[in-house]
């Protein structure tokens, strides 16, 4: 399935496996000229070709995971475009059988093909835009946002996704998301193209509240540590019981994940 958007010359692709009448946990591509930021999910592979807005000559990947190169391989084959991404994503994009993944992931965004891919340096420019490239950490080790400082746009991959955050995967690290969305949040940013929530418009301080939520869960759920609460009885406390998220990825994204990480290790 997928839906196509514009917005001031970018195009927003969300696309995601059809079950039936149910699309689970879509995810965002976007295109901005003959430049595309992720490639989204293999199971949209049809459609998104078929919706893409002439050839494409240069793919930048934000990061590895498989929701976000999952059509490079189609991509490149069909028009030869070069792909960048940071280069400790370089392993993963030329050989995605390397990439750990949960059944969820391989039912829901399916395995990524091989493709060639060059590492990014500290800019990309395009045809269209002058990216800065900002390396954020905390949701994967090679992830990158792009900052097109005339534009006041930022791609922010997976850094973003809402404000009120209250899972975390497994392999995420909460202070380092926090650090780098203070990076994020010193930009002047008028719009953030999100691969989750998509065109994030008139939210100037989007990222500042996301900042202050994530500190203040921090700092109540360390004083509860403080006070010997367990990290069961935090998580309870600040986010309620674990629900369906917690049961379709079998714990690999959940609200004691969250919890876990701020205080740094179970008590
Ligand atoms: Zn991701």
């Amino acid at each position: 399935m997928i839906r196509v958007n514009h917005h001031n010359g970018v195009i927003a692709y969300k696309m995601g496996r059809s079950l039936g009448p149910y699309v689970p946990y879509m995810t965002h591509a976007f295109q901005i000229g003959r430049t595309l930021i992720d490639t989204g999910t293999r199971f949209a592979e049809r459609e998104f070709l078929g919706a893409l807005a002439g050839s494409v000559k240069s793919i930048i990947n934000t990061h590895h995971h498989e929701d976000h190169i999952g059509n490079n391989n189609a991509i490149q084959k069909k028009f030869g475009s070069e792909i960048i991404a940071h280069p400790l994503a370089m392993k993963y994009i030329i050989d995605p059988k390397t990439i750990p993944l949960k059944p969820y992931q391989k039912a829901v965004w399916g395995r990524p093909l091989p493709s060639k891919a060059a590492p990014a340096g500290d800019s990309i420019n395009t045809e269209d835009c002058r990216f800065q490239v900002i390396h954020c950490t905390g949701h994967c080790d090679d992830h990158i946002c792009l900052y097109e400082p005339d534009k006041k746009w930022l791609f922010s991959g997976d850094m973003f996704c809402g404000i009120r955050n209250i899972y975390l995967r497994k392999d995420e690290t909460f202070p380092k998301q926090l650090e780098s969305l203070r990076k994020l949040a010193a930009l002047d940013i008028d719009v953030i193209f999100c691969a989750m929530k998509g065109v994030v418009t008139g939210r100037k301080h989007a990222l500042t509240e996301k900042i202050d939520f994530m500190e203040k869960l921090r700092d109540t759920a360390i004083e509860m540590n403080r006070k010997g609460r367990s990290v069961k009885e935090i998580t309870r406390r600040l986010l309620g019981f674990e629900d369906m998220m917690w049961a379709i990825t079998m714990g690999h994204f959940s609200k004691k994940n969250l919890i876990e990480s701020i205080i740094g290790s179970p008590v």
